[in-house]
This record gives structure tokens, sequence and C-alpha cells, in this order.
């Protein structure tokens, strides 16, 4: 399997690189969808009439095409997570697609020591088979 990486920002929803422990990585994307609607445009954030931005913090998605809108958690659930990865247990260096719906996991966190829930992509090392998550970026 070989993913298609972006070639430019603009093509995504989502876009992160992280640091997995001591020895692991990962990059994580979701391409934008097309229209579920007419099926040719592309979903995106609305844009402002006035100033013609994007408006980036908006709540829905909306069709370039049809102006079909969609709620920005239900359109986000549709889209696939593409993920490539080395694993911070094994050094296995692998790629895994999979829904770009978000599960709550609980995490430690390693300042308070307390356990937290937050939102993040989780799924297993081919090779070793433990759970590798990438989680939403914390506040
Ligand atoms: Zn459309
Ligand atoms: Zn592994």
């Amino acid at each position: 399997m070989a993913l298609k990486f972006p070639n430019s920002m603009d093509e995504c929803v989502y876009f992160t690189r992280r640091k997995l422990g001591e020895k692991g990585s990962a990059v994580a994307w979701v391409f934008r969808g097309k229209c579920p609607k007419c099926k040719k445009g592309v979903m995106g954030k609305p844009k402002d009439e006035k100033t013609g931005k994007v408006k980036i913090r908006a709540k829905e998605y909306v069709c370039s095409e049809c102006g079909y809108t969609m709620e920005k958690g239900a359109y986000e659930d549709t889209l696939t997570a593409n993920i490539q990865y080395t694993c911070p247990y094994c050094g296995y260096s692998g790629e895994h697609q999979m829904s770009f719906k978000r599960k709550k996991v609980q995490l430690l966190d390693p300042e308070t020591g307390k356990k937290k829930s937050a939102d993040a992509l989780k799924f297993q090392c081919k090779k070793c088979g433990k759970d590798i998550l990438i989680t939403k970026k914390m506040k």
C-alpha cells in the first residue's frame, strides 16, 4: 500500500505530525471529501461574503458547487484518515488507513498523573499489535 501524500495543506481538512514516545512518530492527514449530494463539488469551510476569507472556525462545511451544507462533525466522520507511522514500541514503519471518526480515549496526563479523556485516532501497529494513539492537539 502506498498512501497518497497531500501536495498542499489546502487538500486536507486535517494534517498533523507527531512524535510518539522516544523513537516513534506519525504523520496523519485527511483529504477533503467530495460533496455527498452532487458528487462534483468539494466540501470546504464557508467563506465570508464580504472579505472572501475562509471562516476557519465555522461549524459547518459547504459544497463549492451546489451549496449543500453539512455539520462539521458529521462531515468529518465520513472521511478517511491516512497515517504513516513508526511504531514507538517495536520501531516498525508502516501505513494505516482508518475512519476519521475520532473516539474518546482515556489518557494519562504526564503532568498531573490524572486520567482524562481526549479525542484520538487509535489503531494497532501491524507488527507488534500494540495500540498507537494520535490525539487531537491539546490546548
Ligand atoms: Zn454539492
Ligand atoms: Zn509495533
